[in-house]
């Protein structure tokens, strides 16, 4: 077997930077909004930095609409962990079933965009 060293895309668009961004959760306090275990609990998504690594492009998560927050619920967003943004699909568009709203009517995220609220076109 030849040795081919890591797999590494090449030549590819994909950025290789992150970026840092505001944890969109606690709003880059780095504690927990809700105080769910003490109100100096770290906030779990940033865990207490107040920023979060994000992979560029981004575009605001639909489900939460940027907050970081699960609607209606004191957790974090399932659709951006909390992030408030969510990686851009490749020639996004809206999303014909939620029509951008990233849910579904039960209050769930939509299944066909996976709450983002735009897929790929
Ligand atoms: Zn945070
Ligand atoms: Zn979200
Ligand atoms: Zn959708």
């Amino acid at each position: 077997m030849a040795r081919r060293g890591k797999r590494m895309a090449k030549g590819t668009a994909r950025p290789k930077e992150r970026n840092q961004i505001t944890c969109a959760f606690c709003n880059g306090e780095g504690k927990d909004p809700f105080g769910i275990l003490s109100i100096l609990s770290t906030c779990q998504v940033c865990k207490g930095s107040g920023k979060v690594w994000v992979w560029p492009p981004t575009i605001k998560c639909g489900f939460c609409a940027g907050s970081g927050v699960f609607p209606d619920k004191r957790l974090t967003c399932t659709v951006c962990g909390g992030k408030g943004v969510v990686t851009k699909p490749k020639n996004a568009k809206t999303c014909p079933a939620c029509l951008g709203s990233g849910m579904a009517p039960e209050g769930l995220p939509d299944f066909v965009c996976r709450g983002k609220g735009v897929i790929a076109g």
